[in-house]
């Protein structure tokens, strides 16, 4: 252990009296709060000088791995590179500093910002109208699937509680499904990874008249385009049912192909994984949702709309509202941004540059890894381990082995279809020697794999903590500093 402060608690440097900085004395009288008021026993907060705290925290900091410090390629995540010139537009005071009550004669501004950015969603999904609601992808899907149920319900067709979801599927799609009280009939893949249309129609043939809506991600999970959607969006209309579309890994067909003209009914999109925006850890995120024209009027309110030079804000007391209010503006200004800095010329590269990316990486590596499935991908891929599967060296070790060389792992045992499936997104933002010292390490590992097995086995080696015990962290989580002290003595 070197001598920064890693792993310890800021609680451990405490020194009583010791402070980060003093008060003047001052001019006004000292006056008490009221009892009532007070604490009975002072806080146990830390004591300790400016420097300890600064660098305490700069060393945290510092032990995270974020795409400004290397290549993160984590499949369905879409972990594309936040400009600059976008954190310095949501930092804006006259943004950062809006409440979302107030008059708005005073923010104009903001609200034509929210309302451009629904045109051009609009513009780049085919899909009439946006809301943008919802603050994350899964509640994108959630509401929706709550627009799906309206329609039918308004429709007086009560009977149709049926989601379909291919068996390739992110998990938040059969769960939104569940808390929006539908019931979840799961289509097989074929082979080749793509919705079994055999298997679509059989379903259908006893289920047809129950199916609110078909739930599709594309380019699905595998990174693979689902070249029956023509057929499968007829047999879903033909027996009524709406199609959705899980937008989550809109990037590679960012300006190619739009999935209004498609035939799907109701889609969400990511904007913090296809329009910059860090994400992770659980936020923050936006999961605008979009309809085609006829079913604007199930959207969410509160909605901004357009009225001659003004920008207005309606509905916000109707209670019609799924709750989700005006959805995370500061995700929606970086969007913006981004949407704005590339343009309508240069937006039409990123679809294309991160399908060539991934395919650059997977044409590289599968002489020394499995390729379940070998066609042309879009933005990501999947392994299924090491090709050489004598060694014992799984997919895990291969991803902590990773850490050793610099480079965060790529998304492991996801999708649940191959057994140590390695999931790679590199996106567009990575020039070709990230991507070929990337490819290296990575045959410098499968090398290792086969020469020195115990050395991948054991990683990581460099990094503050090596292998932690997942389950053992799940299953006992420690979660308070006493706690902690009472049980490895040391504290
Ligand atoms: C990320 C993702 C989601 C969920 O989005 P969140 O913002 O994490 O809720 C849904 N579907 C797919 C295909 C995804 O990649």
């Amino acid at each position: 252990m070197n001598n920064k402060l890693y792993g310890n608690l800021i609680f451990e440097y405490t020194h009583p009296g010791r402070q980060a900085y003093s008060l003047p004395q001052q001019e006004v009288p000292h006056t008490d709060l009221p009892a009532a008021m007070r604490r009975e026993e002072d806080a146990q907060l830390p004591e300790c000088d400016e420097l300890t705290v600064v660098r305490h925290y700069t060393n945290h900091s510092q032990n995270n791995f974020g795409v400004n410090n290397g290549f993160y390629p984590l499949g369905s995540c879409t972990m594309k590179y936040n400009p600059i010139i976008n954190e310095e537009m949501a930092a804006l005071p006259q943004f950062s500093q809006l409440h979302p009550m107030q008059d708005t004669n005073t923010c104009q501004g903001a609200l034509e910002l929210y309302y451009n950015l629904q045109r051009m969603l609009s513009e780049l999904s085919g899909l009439r109208e946006f809301t943008l609601n919802p603050f994350a992808g899964a509640h994108g899907e959630l509401t929706g699937l709550m627009i799906i149920r309206s329609y039918h319900e308004k429709r007086g067709d009560s009977k149709r509680t049926k989601v379909i979801v291919p068996d390739s599927a992110h998990g938040t799609n059969p769960a939104s499904a569940a808390v929006c009280g539908l019931d979840i009939l799961e289509v097989k893949s074929t082979k080749d990874g793509l919705v079994d249309v055999d298997d679509l129609k059989t379903l259908l043939q006893t289920e047809g008249e129950n199916i609110a809506a078909m739930m599709m991600t594309n380019p699905n999970t595998l990174g693979l385009f689902e070249q029956q959607i023509p057929e499968i969006e007829k047999i879903i209309h033909e027996c009524g049912g709406l199609m959705y579309y899980d937008g989550a890994n809109f990037n590679p067909l960012l300006g190619v192909s739009r999935p209004g003209d498609m035939g799907f009914d109701v889609m969400h999109i990511n904007l913090h994984k296809t329009f910059s925006t860090p994400h992770g850890g659980g936020g923050p995120g936006s999961g605008p949702v979009g309809v085609r024209q006829g079913l604007e009027e199930f959207l969410p309110t509160p909605r901004i709309v357009k009225k001659g030079d003004r920008f207005e804000v309606e509905g916000l007391n109707e209670g019609h509202s799924v709750g989700a209010f005006f959805g995370n503006f500061a995700v929606m200004l970086r969007a913006y941004a981004y949407i704005l800095t590339l343009g309508k010329e240069n937006i039409k590269m990123v679809g294309p540059l991160a399908t060539l990316n991934a395919n650059y990486i997977k044409e590289s590596l599968k002489d020394d890894f499995e390729l379940p499935i070998d066609v042309v991908c879009k933005h990501e891929f999947v392994f299924d381990g090491l090709k050489d599967k004598s060694t014992g060296v799984t997919t895990m070790d291969v991803a902590k082995r990773l850490l050793d060389y610099g480079f965060h792992a790529p998304t492991i045992y996801f999708p649940l279809l191959f057994h140590e499936a390695l999931m790679v997104e590199p996106t567009e933002n990575e020039s070709i020697d990230t991507l070929d010292s990337f490819i290296n390490v990575m045959h410098i590992i499968a090398k290792e794999a086969r020469e020195t097995p115990d050395i991948v086995k054991e990683a990581p080696h460099n990094t503050p903590i090596g292998r932690v015990d997942d389950v053992l962290a799940a299953k006992n989580p420690i979660l308070t500093y006493t706690q902690f002290a009472n049980q490895d003595g040391e504290n």
